[in-house]
């Protein structure tokens, strides 16, 4: 019999044997084809892992046309119709695992373990917002009132909503915003990032085979100018974005510019996410949770460890553990079992690391490099884990997403201050603290607004329906995605106050 690791090969044997794979804008579930560009493997540059036709002006119009046709009926179905559906795409999607594990490896570089996680996730998020179709929408919820009258409030789609995804996790993140939209009673006109559109192509695929109707997710691949003309289009209801906190604000300022109804924008964006570990903390603990949490999908979450505050009087301890335990990481090739770390996604995200990392050498201290082979480095975008001191939070106003991790050694006297700064810096995602004082605890929290907070444990948590997840000022809008609030913010909500006596009855 086999095992779990002969079926993942097997699984990745099948889908390395047909590439590259010709992947493009999916209009009313028909493939668009055109002039197409090739899109390399992040682990291997040698390797073509499709070939994408990207959308045009034209075709974003054509989307949104059929979108906005479909949105009536689609709105109509109610929540426990459209649940019923996004059951149907969830079994799909999770019968198929080990395909889209290999896919998510070829194409994003994503390693075993972060490929099985991202395809549970996805899965998870389907089956949450069906939960949440089915008890909040369709039907309309009476609220206590006046006598003499009855209110209702309920809950309809708003129209066609533009959902706007990134390459980190290019399969959760894209199906979770399409789902949620969906589950709202909203049509779809959706982009992946443009480096990343084979998954999102394949998922779209594998949901209209699985009975989703053809007009009420539209797919259109592309750059940020395909994202311009989403987000510019007049039949546009809203705006699902994840993704950096520049692109947040270009999307804000389009959206204020338009005439017309006033539409909401969803942000999920980047952090300046910080490590507080005090005298009492655990080492072991610390060191495994910050390497976890700092080098794990190679440093590329939005959750991932930026900045560590460590004690003066135990910090040098703590420091040559990390570097044991950076040492011991595998960095390598995604789709073998033993890698820990795999490539950083394109010379873009590899030239701003070495930017960063030369930067570092003249502004900070090297603490400690990972080892990275020469034929690594030459095969992909390979970076190896890097650890720094900095001697101040002065000059580290941006998340610089990757593999970096940033030691602050403080005093204790200093904290406050520090903690004060690092607030300062507007950002608000995650949140780590590791001490065993509940004083300490309470105090960091207090000073560091943060949407995810994880008490000595890592930092990477997010499981749909258990860890809502995201952030607040530079690091995003809200509501949390994964949570019971997400659904409002793509809804119409509708109170109805009708006068009994007047009604005759
Ligand atoms: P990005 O902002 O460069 O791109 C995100 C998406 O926006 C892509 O699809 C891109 O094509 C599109 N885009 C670019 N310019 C646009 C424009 N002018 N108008 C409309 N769309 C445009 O981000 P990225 O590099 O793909 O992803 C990494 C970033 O995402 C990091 O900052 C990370 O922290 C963030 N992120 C946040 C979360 C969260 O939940 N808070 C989750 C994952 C990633």
């Amino acid at each position: 019999q086999k095992g779990v690791r002969d079926m993942l090969a097997d699984a990745q044997m099948r889908f390395d044997k047909a590439m590259p794979y010709a992947c493009g804008p999916i209009l009313s579930g028909k493939v668009k084809a055109g002039e197409a560009r090739e899109q390399a493997s992040p682990a291997d540059t040698a390797r073509i892992v499709s070939t994408v036709t990207e959308a045009d002006a034209g075709m974003v119009d054509a989307a949104f046309t059929a979108a906005h046709k479909a949105f009536d009926a689609w709105d109509r179905e109610g929540g426990p119709a459209r649940a019923a559906i996004l059951r149907k795409l969830a079994d799909a999607l999770e019968t198929d695992t080990e395909r889209f594990m290999a896919i998510l490896s070829r194409e994003a570089g994503k390693t075993l373990n972060d490929g099985v996680a991202e395809v549970r996730e996805a899965v998870d998020f389907l089956r949450y917002y069906a939960a949440e179709a089915e008890t909040k929408f369709g039907h309309a919820d009476r609220l206590p009132g006046p006598a003499g009258e009855t209110n209702h409030l309920e809950l309809r789609g708003r129209g066609v909503f533009a959902c706007i995804s990134p390459w980190n996790f290019p399969l959760a993140i894209f199906v979770g915003q399409v789902a949620a939209a969906l589950a709202a009673g909203n049509t779809v006109v959706a982009k992946p990032a443009e480096q990343t559109p084979l998954v999102a192509f394949e998922a779209v695929r594998l949901f209209q085979k699985a009975g989703l109707p053809k007009d009420v997710v539209q797919l259109v691949p592309g750059d940020g100018k395909v994202g311009a003309l989403m987000t510019g289009h007049p039949l546009l209801a809203g705006v699902a974005f994840t993704g950096s906190t520049e692109v947040a604000r270009i999307i804000n300022r389009t959206l204020a510019q338009r005439d017309g109804a006033i539409l909401p924008l969803i942000a999920e964006t980047g952090g300046l996410n910080a490590m507080f570990v005090d005298t009492s903390a655990l080492k072991e603990q610390v060191v495994d949770d910050a390497v976890i949490s700092a080098f794990g999908s190679a440093g590329q979450r939005c959750s991932a460890l930026r900045l560590i505050f460590l004690p003066r009087e135990t910090a040098d301890q703590t420091i040559e553990a990390l570097k044991g335990a950076m040492d011991a990481l595998t960095l390598g090739e995604p789709a073998d079992p033993a890698t820990d770390v795999g490539p950083v996604i394109d010379t873009e995200a590899l030239d701003m690391l070495n930017a960063h990392a030369e930067r570092m050498a003249r502004e900070a201290t090297i603490l400690h490099r990972a080892p990275l082979g020469d034929e690594l480095k030459a095969k992909g975008h390979y970076f190896a884990p890097l650890m720094v001191e900095l001697a101040s939070l002065d000059g580290m106003d941006r998340e610089v997403f990757g593999p970096i991790l940033h030691v602050i050694r403080y005093k204790r006297s200093d904290l406050p201050k520090l903690a004060a700064q690092l607030a300062g810096k507007g950002y608000g995602l995650t949140l780590g603290v590791h001490s065993r004082l509940q004083r300490f605890l309470d105090s960091v929290r207090e000073a560091v607004p943060a949407g995810n907070t994880y008490v000595n444990r890592n930092m990477i948590g997010a499981v749909v329906g258990v860890q809502p997840f995201g952030g607040e000022g530079l690091s995003g809008t809200g509501p949390k995605a994964g949570g019971p609030h997400y659904l409002y913010r793509f809804a119409a909500e509708r109170t109805v106050t009708v006068n009994i006596a007047a009604q005759g009855g």
